[in-house]
């Protein structure tokens, strides 16, 4: 199987904050992978330091089997890891447009990749208009616009409505389902055990589990430990 992602005993400091110790886990291709982890477990550094915008402090994680270099390998890989952001008084499909001329990328996936967030019908509707969960699903089209190997998401569903939340999660799982490979960050446990297949959970920077959700939800030691961790049940 294709190893999309190798990440190698990864420990990162901010000063005297150490956000990861020890963190090693790789993604196969087709994974739809979890990282879960209460706030401040070190999801986000995680995801930084795999996207290059943030340095570990030791370890070390390589992309592809470590086929090309970062930079290169980048360019595979679509990331949601802000709050979406896009020019408020263009619309939809101007605003991905313009992410295709920014990206060298010609617009014959624009259609689809509306089509597939529900955002066909409101292409035309400026981006100010939009509540947070078009936003959210606005960021996902434009991630996917180049056809990645690897979504990566940071919490897609923070701050919605049920319904909003329930959106992402259906678009997660057909992005899935078409062949994308996914990792996921979320500190909600259900989410994780709706839409991933496998998972790492974090707690202070460090690995309680890893491997497939379907053992973790098997395991109830887990349950007891991220209860009183106060993850989301
Ligand atoms: P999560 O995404 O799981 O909430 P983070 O990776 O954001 O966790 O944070 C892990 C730890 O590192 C937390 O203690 C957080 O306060 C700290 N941290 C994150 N980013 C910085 C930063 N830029 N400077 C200092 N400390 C940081
Ligand atoms: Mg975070």
């Amino acid at each position: 199987m294709e190893t999309i992602l190798t990440i190698e005993n990864l420990s990162k400091r901010y000063g005297r904050i150490q956000a990861l110790k020890n963190v090693s886990f790789s993604i196969q291709k087709g994974h739809v992978y979890g990282i879960l982890g209460p706030n401040g477990s070190g999801k986000s550094t995680t995801l930084g330091i795999v996207l290059n915008v943030v340095n570990e402090t030791t370890g070390s994680y390589k992309w592809f089997d470590g086929k090309m270099q970062t930079h290169e390998a980048l360019k595979k890989v679509g990331a949601i890891i802000e709050r979406p952001n896009f020019y408020p008084y263009m619309t939809a499909e101007e605003n991905l447009k313009l992410v295709c001329k920014i990206k060298s990328i010609n617009y014959s996936k624009i259609e689809e990749k509306l089509d597939l967030v529900g955002l066909t019908e409101r292409k035309n509707s400026k981006f100010s208009t939009f509540s947070l969960g078009m936003k959210q699903r606005l960021a996902i089209a434009s991630a996917l616009l180049n056809d990645p190997e690897i979504l990566i998401l940071d919490e897609p569903t923070n701050g919605l409505d049920p319904q909003g939340i329930h959106q992402i999660r259906d678009i997660i799982k057909e992005i899935a389902s078409q062949g994308t490979t996914i990792l996921l960050a979320s500190h909600l446990l259900d989410e994780v055990e709706k839409v991933c297949s496998h998972v790492v959970v974090l707690r202070k920077g460090e690995i309680l589990y890893s491997g497939s959700v379907d053992a973790m939800s098997a395991n109830e030691g887990f349950f007891e430990i991220s209860a009183n961790d106060n993850l989301a049940l």
